[in-house]
């Protein structure tokens, strides 16, 4: 730290991604990307513009919008684009929370709340999973402050039914109930088409995982009218040149190649099916996770020892060193040739334990 980074940032602990490495070529199953390139058409549609990079992005993202609406099935006012959904979440934070409105979250989710909520010192409280690391819904009713909800959850894949959601949200109806929908498209309900009924209800998505584009970073979100304006305000405040002209257009391709993406996400959840049986013969346990990474343990192995075992073996997954997840790995779905070298590791390793 210098002697002039601002007191008021003094302790902020910044989130950690996923290793990246460089230095070797690893089977990579730790950072949720997919295993699939872009969609042809998002790869054509961002190069069409590259030529043209002298021009500022459009800061209202018409051409994207369209299809958007149209493809969302809600209005152009009530959508906004942000630089991946990280984005839009600290947008959210900033927005929506302060002393009156406190945030809430599960004690074991995205690791970004709490980072956002520390960054703008707005006062939040965390609930704990239930002891099968499902979200006990009852808790978020009549909660009264402003809720975030990853649905399905992170690291644990697990999903709420939308009637749930719904609940959550006509119960908190002077709070802003915040659901990040990173992972829906792998088996989950979106909770888009309540943003009709409710105008405390803001749903993100994001662009990084069922549509192969993770590197572009576009998120989006979905609410009325007037809780778009307010994060429109931030994001003018921020940079209204958020999303860049390439990746604007990329998201354009990706929506009109819809097929692609269908095919591509029934692909992920055949291989996660596939994986979890596996790795059940091998006496693991695993959550029902909806989304294209599952969090599984095995008795008598530490997550710790699993991660850094396949590490060596040229495997990379997720390991989380924080309370009641080490006993847990995390693995992104990749292809079936992936998943297949990740389980024959699993198994030299768990063999030679025996
Ligand atoms: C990956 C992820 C995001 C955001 O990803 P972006 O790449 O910033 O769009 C948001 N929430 C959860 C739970 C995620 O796992």
């Amino acid at each position: 730290m210098s002697r002039f980074f601002s007191e008021k940032h003094a302790s902020l602990e910044p989130y950690v991604p996923g290793e990246q490495p460089k230095e070797r070529k690893y089977v990579k199953l730790n950072t949720n990307e997919s295993p699939f390139p872009p969609a042809p058409l998002a790869v054509a549609y961002a190069k069409s513009v590259i030529g043209t990079l002298e021009l500022y992005s459009d800061p209202e993202l018409r051409d994207l919008c369209d299809v958007a609406s149209n493809y969302f099935r809600v209005e152009k006012d009530e959508i906004i684009f942000t630089n991946g959904s990280d984005e839009i979440l600290d947008f959210a934070f900033s927005a929506f929370c302060d002393e009156k409105h406190p945030a809430v979250f599960p004690d074991i989710t995205y690791g970004f709340y709490p980072v956002f909520a520390e960054k703008y010192g707005i006062p939040y409280e965390t609930i704990p999973l239930e002891r099968d690391l499902s979200v006990d819904v009852e808790k978020y009713i009549g909660v009264g402050k402003t809720v975030f909800l990853a649905n399905p959850n992170a690291p644990t894949g697990i999903a709420l039914p939308l009637e749930d959601i719904e609940r959550i949200v006509v119960s908190n109806p002077d709070n802003v109930i915040v659901i990040d929908e990173a992972y829906v498209d792998f088996g989950a309900r979106s909770a888009v088409k309540l943003i009709k009924k409710y105008d405390n209800l803001l749903v993100t998505q994001t662009f990084s995982k069922s549509r192969s584009l993770a590197g572009a970073r576009l998120g989006m979100g979905f609410a009325c009218k007037e809780l778009i304006s307010d994060l429109n305000t931030l994001r003018y405040s921020t940079n209204p040149y958020n999303v860049n002209r390439v990746t604007e257009n990329a998201g354009i391709g990706a929506l009109l190649d819809d097929a692609y993406m269908k095919e591509n996400c029934k692909k992920i959840i055949e291989n996660r099916e596939y994986t979890v049986s596996e790795l059940k013969k091998l006496g693991f346990e695993a959550t029902d996770s909806k989304a294209n990474f599952i969090f599984v343990k095995r008795p008598g192995l530490g997550g710790k020892d699993l991660y850094l075992a396949l590490k060596e073996s040229g495997v990379l997954v997720r390991y989380f060193d924080k309370d009641r997840l080490r006993d847990y790995v995390r693995v992104t779905i990749g292809s079936k040739k992936d998943m297949d070298v990740f389980l024959a590791n699993v198994k030299t390793i768990t063999d030679r334990r025996k």
